[in-house]
């Protein structure tokens, strides 16, 4: 407490205009060299020569996992420094659609006359018996210490959120719309007042999450978490490569820019920001550092270590907001830590690879409007889908490749799943309904276009003709469509080559290829059955210049594997030893099947709470 009183080093920060050194107030920047405080330097170690900012606890992000994290530990009488790579407050949490998956006896279920309780819900999350439609085990790969302090704090998190703010709709049930691999006892879904304001600076998406995690902003704030935005940790720095206690992180200036501009983009509200320019940062932990960085999807060699088909053609739910870069993975893992539940992101399971029904732009997972901050990033909203018999599917070389009306990704267990529902009994598996769905592994598949080095399946494109634009009253010129993702021609071979315009079809779509497969559709709509992939009623010939093709790639969605943490959210190195000093949760942490916000919300809980009462080291 004593160093928060401290004065800012000037040197340390380049402040900016109208921000004093009260802007500063509480989150202990130092100015003496750091040599003095390091316990010991280490041969290779990455100690700083001098600390720029410290606090007891150093959270990194401030989404689903960080804000809680943050609140609780100062909640607990810890300063607190969030650090930020992007130029806002909420991540991915800020974008989605509110439904908050809690269990275990909140008061919403209770309320509600819904029965749950924290040895249902952990014996739920760790039911061997229960599979996906598609055959996938739900929640048989689980680490069940992580589950069981899912279990034990889920409705503790839930009343959390209550009590900093967060508004939950009044008029709705915990139901089961949005869960997945959330157990299927009892409904656990909650769901967040509705966001109604559109999209701008306070709600980029426009989405319900705005109800969650500007509050959340709002609270941290208020009882003193100071955010230091637009700085990306790079490392954690431990007294020793890999032994010893974790001491803080260092971050680089990162700034997003607004496009064709060096001016950087401006968070919502900038109270709570401490102002700071330099190129590199050094954060001093004086209890903990707090990995919530978000997962991995956005590292497109650390996903594909999980599936190597994934390569960089596929868009990432959430961006160009903000990225899941693993960067808290790769941080953890140069210190030591080890990576855990690898199967639950192996497994084709939950959506973590979805089709949407928005195409024609790159970004389609949430859809960016023209009054987002993010549109100049995203660059088109996209043209939402109302019925697939408007289109065919087909891949790089032109051809259709599964049913297009297929869902695309199974939609997660949830209760009333299974009728009845025994936990753990294995006629379970026979009780469920299969219903196998290959789309996903189709689009993936390769196929005359794949060459080396990846051999990758490469983009999926819409094929329609003015007929359809019609059908779906489409506009189709920006800010609705990417002209780089999406194209048109008087002559379905000009439309082939004209693809080639797309950064990521890396191969010439052959004209007579595309020609043949709307030539063969057309005659299965004249036939009225599909005999190549089964298609129900195919319905419209493709026949009307001009003819379009619309990017309609699936989206990596999720993270499932992670840091290897315990029950306290601590990290675990590859020796099965915790790592003094560092915690982790959410999408970074692995060990979870579960999809959303729920386990975020939950691990940052417990991690800000842990992580608090940790002995200070300084
Ligand atoms: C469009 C969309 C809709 C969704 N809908 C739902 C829903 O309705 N219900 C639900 O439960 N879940 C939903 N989800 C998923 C849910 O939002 C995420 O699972 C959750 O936000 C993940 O929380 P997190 O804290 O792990 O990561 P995030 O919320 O993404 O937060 C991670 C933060 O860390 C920052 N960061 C990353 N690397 C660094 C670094 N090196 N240094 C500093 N900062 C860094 C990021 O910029 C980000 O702000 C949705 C997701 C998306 C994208």
């Amino acid at each position: 407490m004593e160093r928060r009183k401290k004065k800012i080093s000037r040197r340390a920060f380049v402040g900016r205009a109208g921000l004093g050194a009260a802007a500063f107030a509480g989150v202990g920047a130092i100015g003496e060299p750091a040599e003095a405080q390091a316990p010991r330097s280490s041969a290779g170690s990455p100690i700083p020569a001098k600390w720029d900012l410290e606090a007891d606890v150093v959270v990194i992000g401030s989404g689903a996992c960080g804000l809680p994290a943050a609140i609780r530990a100062a909640d607990q009488g810890a300063s607190v420094v969030v650090v930020e790579a992007n130029y806002d407050i909420g991540g991915h949490g800020i974008l989605n659609g509110g439904q908050v998956p809690l269990g275990g006896g909140t008061s919403a279920q209770k309320k509600h006359g819904i029965v749950d309780s924290p040895e249902v819900l952990f014996k739920d999350l760790t039911d061997w018996s229960v599979v996906e439609i598609n055959g996938m085990p739900e929640y048989r790969y689980n680490d069940r210490a992580v589950q069981r302090a899912l279990a034990d704090r889920e409705a503790q998190a839930y009343e959390f959120l209550v009590e900093n703010g967060v508004v939950f709709d009044p008029d709705r049930a915990p139901g089961v719309s949005g869960g997945h691999a959330i157990g299927i006892s009892a409904p656990r879904e909650h769901y967040a007042a509705r966001w109604t304001k559109g999209q701008g600076a306070e709600s980029p998406a426009g989405a319900a999450g705005t109800n969650i995690y500007r509050p959340l902003e709002n609270s941290a704030k208020k009882k003193g978490v100071r955010f230091l935005l637009n700085y990306h940790m790079d490392a954690v720095v431990r007294e020793a490569p890999s032994s010893g206690r974790v001491l803080g992180v260092t971050a680089s200036y990162t700034p997003k820019l607004q496009p064709g501009s060096t001016t950087p983009m401006r968070p919502f509200r900038s109270d709570g920001v401490i102002q700071m320019a330099a190129a590199t940062v050094t954060v001093k932990a004086r209890k903990a550092v707090i990995i919530a960085t978000g997962g991995s999807s956005s590292n497109v060699n650390f996903r594909r270590m999980f599936d190597s088909r994934l390569t960089d053609v596929y868009p990432v739910a959430g961006e160009p907001y903000s990225a899941q870069d693993a960067s808290g993975e790769l941080a953890g893992m140069a210190i030591g830590a080890s990576l855990w539940g690898t199967a639950n992101q192996t497994l084709e399971r939950n959506g973590a690879f979805r089709k949407r029904p928005v195409i024609g732009a790159q970004y389609i997972y949430p859809v960016w409007r023209p009054s987002s901050p993010i549109f100049p990033f995203a660059r088109a909203s996209g043209l939402q889908v109302a019925d697939w018999q408007d289109v065919i599917l087909v891949n790089q070389v032109g051809r259709r490749f599964y049913n297009e009306l297929a869902e695309g990704w199974p939609y997660g267990t949830h209760h009333g799943f299974l009728d009845p529902y025994v936990q753990g009994d294995w006629r379970n598996m026979r009780r469920i309904t299969y219903k196998p769905d290959g789309f996903l592994d189709a689009v993936l598949a390769p196929n005359e276009g794949s060459h080396p080095p990846d051999f990758e399946a490469g983009p999926i494109w819409a094929i329609f003709d003015a007929d359809a634009i019609r059908r779906e009253k489409w506009e189709p010129t920006p800010p609705h469509i990417d002209p780089k993702f999406f194209f048109s021609a008087q002559t379905l071979g000009e439309l082939a080559r004209a693809i080639r315009g797309n950064p990521y079809q890396r191969v010439d779509m052959p004209p007579a290829g595309l020609e043949a497969t709307v030539a063969r559709y057309n005659t299965i709509v004249d036939f009225g059955f599909d005999p190549d992939f089964e298609r129900p009623n195919p319905t419209h010939t493709i026949q009307t210049p001009p003819f379009y093709a619309a990017w309609a790639t699936p989206v990596v969605h999720d993270t499932y594997a992670g840091l290897r943490i315990n029950m306290k959210c601590q990290v675990v190195d590859i020796k099965g030893q915790v790592i003094p000093g560092l915690y982790c949760g959410g999408e970074s942490a692995g060990g979870c099947s579960q999809h959303g916000q729920g386990r975020c919300i939950t691990q940052g809980y417990i991690a800000g709470t842990e992580a608090a009462g940790e002995r200070s080291w300084t």
